[in-house]
């Protein structure tokens, strides 16, 4: 019985899940970054990249902030080859 409510809280906090976008400064390449707003609003993005690769220290200006999932998707498609293929399949797993 506990089994729908434990999926549905999953999607909720899937859903709640923001994500932010950053460019590594030795490649140019972009990397997700799990984020949220801290009590300041402000977006706070972790500190290493989905795909494992990346330090949030080596990168510079992100190209979204705090984005949800599906707004992060549709940002990263039409950026286009230069997002890494990993941090993108970080979004479609599960
Ligand atoms: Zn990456």
């Amino acid at each position: 019985m506990g089994d729908i409510l434990d999926d549905f809280r999953r999607s909720l906090q899937r859903n709640l899940q923001h994500y932010s976008l950053f460019t590594l400064k030795s490649t140019g390449e972009y990397h997700l970054f799990k984020a949220h707003k801290n009590f300041n609003s402000e977006c706070m993005a972790e500190r290493e990249s989905e795909c494992g690769q990346v330090l949030l220290a080596d990168t510079e200006i992100a190209s979204f902030a705090c984005e949800e999932e599906e707004s992060a998707r549709l940002k990263m498609a039409r950026i286009g080859r230069k997002v890494c293929g990993n941090c993108v399949a970080t979004l479609y797993a599960s």
